[in-house]
């Protein structure tokens, strides 16, 4: 076969990153922290709005970590997860030594379910623990049903870390993804909608906290000329070179957004009149996603050997790359040991789902490609 090669989400450049990156190393600034890494930081301050404070870190999986460091998470503690999701929305729960308690999705936006929510908030207060945070996540680029978590949240006084990973250029009611919770945090992983090779950030909503994440975030250095700590401290910053490719990148974070949205247009057309085929879409006009992945459900049709891992065969016949949706937490060997409160609503959609190629790069010889490959699939 020497067709290319379609990925599921490649990074594509805007041009401008090697400027910043031959400025950095000529300037000698090789560093953790820097200019860029300020520079960076006031660009998605902006991007964002309402008064976020950015703090640049070297992951999105680091930046949950801080959030949960920041609200006092320790060992023992219990923290609500949302179960469909990417592990490292989990992860720093361990990390912490604390408890993950995870919680089902709804089929409207596919994440956090707020009736499940709720009842695992009383069930866990009732065992004797109120949940110190929730991780809420805006999976594929979609919100979640921030009105309804928001105020159940809200109600208990428990914070919220929003996993806003996947969908940086999303929003509700106008309102930037990332910026509702007590926290949010990006990742500019390679696959996300813009990338800084590795990086992250934390957003929160005081200066206060942002110099505290920095303060955690390069080895909590206390005030004194000899380096003295007096708690633990991490290795987390951003470095200068990657926020460099971060500055070069933001410039086409419009343009991906829009190219990820008309992916997602492209796949709707393909798939109008496919029966048992549904394509993920945000259910009104509240919701705002940057469709960082169009995802579809199949359903199962044994006759005719149709389902979501024989059309992922098909597509990878031809050099494409689909994947599964995330395996849920809850299912996974190294967290199924942990509580979890649900309706199997994230295993089912596990089973029937797929991840389509959505790169901000795909072009027009490659959508007819994806196209051909639906279309003989289904006849
Ligand atoms: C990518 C991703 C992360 C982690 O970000 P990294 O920068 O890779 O550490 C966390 N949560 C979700 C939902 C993600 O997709």
């Amino acid at each position: 076969m020497d067709k290319k090669r379609i990925y599921l989400s490649l990074s594509q450049q805007s041009g401008f990153e090697q400027a910043y990156v031959q400025e950095a190393l000529e300037t000698n600034w090789i560093t953790s922290g820097g200019p860029y890494v300020d520079e960076f930081e006031n660009v998605l301050e902006n991007y964002l709005k309402n008064d976020s404070s950015i703090t640049a870190l070297n992951s999105g999986t680091s930046a949950i970590h801080l959030a949960l460091i920041l609200l006092g998470v320790k060992s023992g503690d219990e923290v609500i997860c949302q179960s469909m999701t990417f592990s490292a929305s989990a992860n720093p729960i361990l990390y912490q030594d604390a408890i993950p308690v995870f919680v089902d999705s709804e089929l409207e936006t596919w994440n956090i379910c707020p009736e499940s929510l709720e009842i695992a908030i009383k069930d866990r207060i009732k065992k004797g623990k109120k949940p110190k945070a929730i991780i809420t996540v805006h999976l594929y680029g979609s919100p979640y049903k921030i009105d309804e978590i928001h105020a159940i949240a809200d109600r208990y006084q428990i914070p919220i870390i929003e996993d806003s990973a996947e969908a940086l250029g999303s929003s509700y009611k106008g309102k930037s993804c990332g910026t509702f919770g007590t926290f949010g945090i990006l990742s500019f992983n390679g696959n996300k909608i813009i990338t800084t090779s590795s990086g992250g950030a934390l957003i929160s909503n005081s200066v206060d906290l942002k110099e505290k994440a920095i303060f955690y975030a390069t080895q909590s250095k206390d005030e004194a000329v000899h380096y003295q700590h007096s708690e633990i401290g991490y290795n987390y910053r951003m470095s200068n070179i990657c926020a460099g490719i971060g500055l070069g990148q933001i410039k086409i974070l419009d343009k991906n957004v829009i190219a990820r949205r008309e992916n997602h247009s492209f796949y709707k057309e393909v798939f109008n009149k496919l029966e048992g085929v549904k394509l993920f879409k945000v259910i009104n006009d509240d919701y705002t996603s940057n469709y960082w992945l169009s995802t579809i459900l199949i359903e199962p049709n044994k006759e005719k050997g149709i389902d979501a891992e024989s059309l992922r065969i098909a597509f990878e016949n031809q050099n494409i790359e689909t994947r599964p949706l995330w395996k849920p937490m809850h299912m996974q060997p190294i967290f199924e040991k942990y509580p979890y409160y649900g309706n199997k609503i994230a295993e089912d959609l596990f089973e029937k789902g797929l991840c389509l190629p959505s790169g901000s790069n795909l072009t027009i010889e490659d959508k007819n490609r994806i196209k051909e490959v639906i279309q003989t699939f289904f006849n």
